[in-house]
This record gives structure tokens, sequence and C-alpha cells, in this order.
């Protein structure tokens, strides 16, 4: 096992508000530590009610000196920004392996992803303004003026941080507001580094503002009356303490949660369309991934074939040091978290689901990290803890199914409605079940990634509001309207 190359971590570690790096802070410390050894990292002086104040009132203050800046120049500078994510891909991938343990194959593709967006975005920067649209009655010239909201808060979760500053930045910036970001306690390397990149783009000062911290700072962020929009990506608990508190001051909330996706695997599917995607739901972030696919839903006549299958390429995933452009599958971000994710593996087998690949925490010399086997179980009765709630760890759950309709009403049967997978060549069937599926985002026949160009995000209790596209940019925009007598 490597050890995680410290040196790479920003020197300093406080909130970045306009461009000061506060060193004392009043949300106390976080002893970080590297994921795949357990070794100490750093210690992150957290945010408190105190420094998001300030945050706040740095954000607020530098809106106007953002709306002074033509949109042609904040292409530019998004443009810019892209550019540097590029050059700077490398240390930010190796910042993010040390941030939450996620292998360098993935963390490496986070810097390109967030430059993607960060150009899309940037495309749209100049071209957003506003409609003229036609009335009727008497005669009148109207027209639209899209406004950003001002300044927008946002948490962003552990598992992803780069790809999240993409996905979630690049539309809010692009549509012209002011960030206070709260990059999880957990992992804030990356997210702190590129707080300076901003500043390097030319953003001005106060536009961007950075602020590890923990619950305190969340609260204290999504309740500050003088922010005027909240994105939060987490869990549902949390989502509904965000909701309420954002209720105080009645700021219009964007929320992205969880989900218990599915694939849908037909008796005519292709196994060379499936196969890659087998074990997605245990690879990608070690199973920590919102859109994962932790139920997989068979056709009874290839149940067996598709169990065996899963089970071997799960057996076949090289774990360990995810600094090893081999290793598939790496460590969980903290200890708490693989010791929750051996509780669900405990309860399916009492359940009485079937362990087909897995099943235990690692040890030898993975004991000190925090590894999980990845893990599949076959006939998982479609009512247990392991069907219904959301594992986020390298855990899948195989069921079978004999008809079309029965395997829907099984991937709509969850609270969730995030994402969805379907496997089969029939052309007609792939468009009825996309359609039925009851989740924001369905993959069919393979999957791609998340395009910068297309709408993302949940129904149900996955969440609501659109990242990506120009449904992204416009859910940072706020249209008025004015009409005029001619
Ligand atoms: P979490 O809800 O426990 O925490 C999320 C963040 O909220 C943390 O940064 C935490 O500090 C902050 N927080 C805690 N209490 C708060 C409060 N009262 N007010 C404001 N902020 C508060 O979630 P998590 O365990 O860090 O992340 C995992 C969850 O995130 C999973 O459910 C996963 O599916 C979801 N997720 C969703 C997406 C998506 O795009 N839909 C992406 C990644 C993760």
């Amino acid at each position: 096992m490597i050890d995680a190359d410290l040196t790479l971590i920003p020197a300093e570690l406080g909130p970045l508000i306009a461009d000061s790096r506060l060193g004392d802070t009043s949300g106390g410390v976080f002893r970080h530590r590297y994921a795949a050894t357990g070794k100490i990292t750093a210690d992150i002086p957290l945010a408190g009610a105190i420094e998001i104040d300030r945050a706040v009132r740095a954000a607020h203050v530098a809106t106007n000196r953002w709306a002074a800046v033509s949109p042609p120049d904040r292409r530019d500078m998004m443009m810019r920004f892209a550019d540097m994510l590029d050059a700077e891909a490398d240390s930010l991938a190796r910042l993010s392996v040390i941030d939450n343990g996620m292998v360098i194959g993935a963390a490496s593709f986070g810097p390109t992803f967030a430059a993607d967006a960060f150009r899309y975005c940037a495309g749209w920067a100049d071209k957003i303004g506003g409609d003229v649209i036609s009335v009727w009655g008497a005669p009148a010239f109207d027209f639209t003026i899209d406004e950003p909201y001002g300044v927008v808060a946002v948490i962003i979760p552990w598992n992803a941080p780069v790809y999240a500053i993409g996905m979630v930045l690049a539309p809010i910036l692009a549509a012209g507001n002011c960030v206070v970001v709260k990059p999880p306690e957990i992992a804030p390397f990356a997210v702190l580094k590129l707080g300076e990149m901003f500043l390097r783009a030319g953003f001005p000062a106060g536009v961007v503002n950075i602020v590890p911290g923990g619950a305190e700072a969340g609260s204290a962020l999504v309740s500050h009356p003088d922010v005027d929009k909240v994105h939060f990506t987490g869990s549902g608990e949390t989502g509904k303490r965000v909701l309420a508190a954002a209720a105080q001051s009645l700021t219009p909330v964007q929320l992205e949660l969880g989900g218990k996706s599915a694939a849908l695997i037909f008796e005519d599917a292709d196994i060379d369309d499936f196969a890659p995607f087998s074990i997605s739901g245990l690879v990608n972030c070690s199973g920590q991934g919102c859109i994962n696919a932790g139920r997989l839903l068979v056709h009874s006549s290839r149940y067996r074939e598709v169990v065996d299958l899963v089970a071997e390429a799960a057996k076949g995933l090289r774990v360990g040091d995810p600094f090893d452009v081999n290793t598939a599958v790496g460590p969980v971000a903290t200890s708490m978290s693989a010791e929750r994710i051996c509780g669900v593996i405990d309860r399916a087998k009492s359940d009485g689901a079937k362990l087909v690949a897995g099943g235990r925490r690692m040890g030898g010399e993975l004991a000190n990290g925090w590894f999980v086997e990845p893990s599949v179980f076959a006939d998982v009765d479609p009512r247990s803890d392991l069907a219904r709630n959301e594992v986020f760890g390298p855990v899948i759950a195989v069921m079978p199914f004999d008809s079309e309709e029965e395997a829907v009403a099984l991937a709509n049967d969850t609270e969730f409605g995030l994402a969805g997978y379907v496997f089969t060549q029939d052309v007609r069937r792939a468009h009825r079940v996309g359609r039925a599926l009851q989740a924001g985002n369905i993959w069919i026949n393979g999957f791609a990634g998340i395009p910068n160009a297309v709408p993302f995000g949940g129904n149900k209790a996955s969440g609501f509001g659109r990242l990506g596209g120009i449904h992204g940019i416009r859910e940072f925009l706020r249209p008025r309207n004015i009409w005029m007598a001619t």
C-alpha cells in the first residue's frame, strides 16, 4: 500500500472567503485520515456560524462586481478555469484520492468532467438573458429578463467533490450568481485547491467562497437570511432539515438526494451490452455513487447466467491501493461507512439473501484501511432492507422477474427515483420501459456517464430540480417579465 503524498495537500486549509484564507475558525477542527491506510493526513479548521456569515456577506458584496463582468468576459473566465482544470488534472486527481480514497482512474476523470461542464456552461453564459414574448390583446411589447438569484449556498457531497464542482458550480456561475460552497470536512482538499484556481482564473474575489465544515456550518449556511437559493446534495434525512431551515426565510432549494436505482435485464438482453455495466454498482466510487444500480432485476430465463456473471466479475475485481492504476475498488470513505456497510451485509445474510460474492470487511494488508469486499447477493427479498434502502457501498442485490409488468413494478417500488437502466434488444420495449420507470435519468443498453448537456436530477425522494444542460442553468436564473403598451 502506497502512503498518500501529503505534500500535495494545500498548505492552508482554512475557509477561503473572498481572497483571504482564515486560519482560526469557530467550528472546531476535523482530523482527516486517508481512507486506504487510516493514517492522519491533516487537521482541517472547520467553519462555524461566524465564518459562514462572513462568507455569505462576501458573496453578497461580490454580486455587484460579478454583475459588472460582461457575459463574454464571464464566458472567457469560465473557459480559462476549464483550461486550468486540464492543466492541474493530475494534482487534482491525486488530491481526490487523498480526499476520500477513490481510485485514481475515477479520480483522473473528475477534472476532465468538470472542465467539460465549465466549457459547456461557458457557452451559455453569453447567450442567456431573456426572450421576447408575443402577447394578445392590447398592442404591447413583452419581454423577459433572466436574472441570477444572487448568492447561492452550495452543499456538495464527499463521494466525488471535483465532479460536483463542475456539475453544480458551472451552471450557477454561468447564470451570474455568487456562491458559498461547503465541501464536506471528510473530503475538502481538492475543493480548497479549486478555490484558489478560481481566483487565479480571474473570478472577482467573493464570487466563489469555500468554507469546509460539518453539520453546524451547513445548517448556518442554509438558514442564512442573505442566501437567495440553496443547492444541497446529500441524504434525504438531511435534505428534509435543509428544506425546513430554508423555509424560515422562504429560500428556494434544489435537492439532489439518494437513490436505489434498478437495472432491468430482459430475456433478449445482449450480454455484451450488459457485461461491462454489471459491476458498475461495485466499482463506481467503491459503490458510493448516487446513480449506482444497487438492484439488478433479471428475467427468470437469464437469472442464473446473470447471477454467475456478476458474481464472477465481482470476485475478479482488484481491491486495494487506490493510487495503483490497476485497482478497480478502493476503500470506502470513512471507518463509520465501512462499519455501516458491513451491518447492511450482515442484515442481508440474516434476511435470507444468498451471498454469491464478497461479504466481509477486508483484512491482511488492507486491515488498517476501510475496505469492504465487493459483495453480491442473489435471491433478495424485494421487501428486505437490502432491496429497499440505499447502501452507498459496494453491495448489489439481484432479483428475478417473470414479466415486463412485474419488472417495472419492482423497479418503481421504491421511494427513490434517481436513475434506471434497461437492457433489451426490443426497441419498442426499450421506449416503453424507459418511459415507465419513475426516475429522472434512464440509460438503455449501456452507460457512459452523465453528459454535461443533459438534464440530471431525481424524482420522488431523490429530490427535485435539475443540473446539466440548459435546464441546469435555468435552475439558477429567475425570469422577470416586462409588459409595455405600444
Ligand atoms: P449527508 O446528508 O449526511 O450530508 C451531506 C452534507 O450535509 C454534509 O456536508 C453535512 O455536513 C451537511 N449537513 C449535515 N447536517 C446539515 C444540516 N442540518 N443543514 C445543512 N447541511 C447539513 O449525506 P452524505 O452521507 O454526506 O452523502 C451521501 C448521500 O448523498 C447519499 O444519500 C447519496 O445518495 C447522496 N448523493 C446524491 C447525489 C446526487 O447527485 N443525487 C450525489 C452524491 C451523493
